[in-house]
């Protein structure tokens, strides 16, 4: 009997390669309703150009569970893969207190002003006894940093910097902001003391080595992290391979499409608006907890969901390569509208890349067109490129916008996926983004709709 997987994306296809794991020849059907497979994978062409991005993720990263980590492989092509050692890649600095940092994307408190008692009082908690607390995706951050780095280092480092960037009272946000940028430790010693003091974990879970690029190997991640040829995009085409090959159907561009459970039927429109329907033994819902309950025609009004963030991608081909091997950027100091940069130069394997892709949350006041030259000018500012080194670029919009993460939404998320789980019947799955509460990252992703479906 027929297994149906709604939504086509990073977990639709992971979801397909899990159920074939159990039983190759499966009768497996995939709907998604772009013209091109890959949600978020999907990336940005521009053929006249010449030009890819991605858009969103991009490094890819071992989960450390066996199975998933060869599944994946399997679905990339092992031959596509541009394998990184474990203390290459990925790599991320950030813009603090008016310089560039490439030690680290941690606040580099060394040189603030109130370093003395921000340090004093994380060497307190690094010398007590009660178990540091985890930064959680859904609890409000501030109960969870003022405990773990105390008051010094909330107040002046970490609450400023997550209200500029997510343009939100601190006191509003959920962990989740601190995790989206990794903000979950600081730079405060020299290498000297740091290795005197990094043999205690409680150290190591809040200060971070002062520069990335001298992690001693014995703490270095092991887990390795890689890149496809093509990019993100060329992940989904080899994966559409992949499945087909084993009998997968996938149809693109399915619109309208309306589940009724209780008949066990799906139905939908194709791109000539022709009526199509199927009979499912098992529905498996990957397109998100929101998106599968707009599915599912549940009233979202009353569970107190915020209104995303504006999203926008700014793409951009410059005159010359970014001096750098970090992948990213994030911006933490005032006067800057961009969240993040992405180098593609540092792990595309070519050393001439000149794109970037610059990823800009809220900044309402932005107009798309004005987007290059301001983020020019701010780029400028730190050294990244010179005026007028912007060849090329388009502004994308990612329409879903992006969730704003706050206490508030968080636990909209986790009541909604709560009741979604308790009414839907058994041969319906939930996976994907936003289960659990939270899931959100690829890895986080990946890990959910294998747990959920390898029994299956
Ligand atoms: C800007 C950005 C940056 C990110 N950076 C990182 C990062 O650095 N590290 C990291 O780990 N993660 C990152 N993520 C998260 C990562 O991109 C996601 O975990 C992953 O892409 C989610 O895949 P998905 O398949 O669940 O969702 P999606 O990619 O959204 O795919 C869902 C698919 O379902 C389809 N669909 C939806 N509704 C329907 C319907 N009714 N009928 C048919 N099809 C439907 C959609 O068209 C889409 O193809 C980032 C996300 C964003 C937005």
């Amino acid at each position: 009997m027929k297994q149906v997987i709604v939504g086509g994306g990073l977990a639709g296809l992971v979801a397909a390669a899990t159920l074939l794991r159990q039983v190759p020849g499966k009768d497996i059907l995939i709907l998604e309703r772009e013209v091109t497979l890959g949600g978020l994978l999907a990336g940005a062409h521009y053929p006249e150009q010449g030009l890819y991005f991605d858009r969103g993720t991009h490094l890819f990263r071992e989960t450390g569970v066996t199975e998933i980590d060869a599944l994946l492989q399997k679905m990339a092509g092992e031959e596509n893969i541009r394998m990184f050692s474990s203390s290459q890649g990925g790599h991320a600095g950030a813009i603090y207190q008016g310089r560039l940092q490439h030690n680290s994307h941690f606040p580099d408190v060394r040189q603030h002003p109130g370093r003395q008692a921000m340090l004093d009082e994380v060497w307190g908690v690094v010398a007590g006894t009660q178990p540091i607390r985890p930064i959680t995706t859904f609890e409000a951050i501030m109960d969870v940093a003022l405990e773990r780095f105390g008051e010094a280092y909330v107040n002046a480092v970490l609450s400023p910097i997550l209200s500029q960037l997510f343009k939100r009272p601190v006191s509003e946000l959920a962990g989740f902001a601190a995790l989206l940028c990794g903000l979950t430790r600081l730079v405060g010693c020299d290498r000297q003391e740091w290795l005197a003091k990094c043999g205690d974990g409680r150290f190591r879970e809040l200060v971070a080595v002062p520069d990335q690029r001298e992690m001693p190997v014995s703490f270095a991640n092991t887990l390795r992290r890689y890149y496809f040829s093509g990019g993100t995009a060329g992940f989904v085409e080899s994966a559409a391979r992949y499945l087909t090959a084993q009998g997968v159907r996938i149809i693109r561009q399915a619109r309208e499409l309306s589940c009724d459970i209780e008949a066990r039927n799906v139905a939908w429109l194709d791109e000539r608006g022709d009526a199509f329907e199927e009979e499912f033994a098992q529905l498996i819902l990957t397109n998100g907890v929101v998106g599968a309950a707009r599915q599912l025609n549940i009233d979202l009004s009353s569970f107190g969901f915020e209104r995303p963030i504006l999203h926008r991608l700014v793409h951009m081909q410059l005159a010359c390569p970014v001096e750098s091997d970090l992948c990213y950027f994030y911006a933490f100091d005032p006067g800057f509208d961009f969240f993040r940069i992405t180098n593609y130069r540092a792990f595309s394997g070519d050393p001439d890349d000149r794109r970037i892709t610059i990823e800009i949350l809220a900044s309402e006041h932005l107009a798309d067109a004005e987007l290059a030259s301001v983020m020019e000018e701010q780029l400028g500012r730190i050294g990244l490129c010179r005026p007028g080194s912007v060849l090329w670029f388009d502004v994308q919009r990612l329409h879903t916008g992006f969730p704003v993460p706050t206490v508030n939404n968080m636990k909209a998320m986790r009541v909604l996926d709560e009741h979604l789980q308790q009414s839907l019947p058994a041969y319906v799955r939930l996976c994907g983004v936003g289960v659990g509460g939270g899931v959100f990252f690829q890895n986080e992703v990946i890990q959910n709709v294998f747990q959920t479906l390898s029994n299956e």
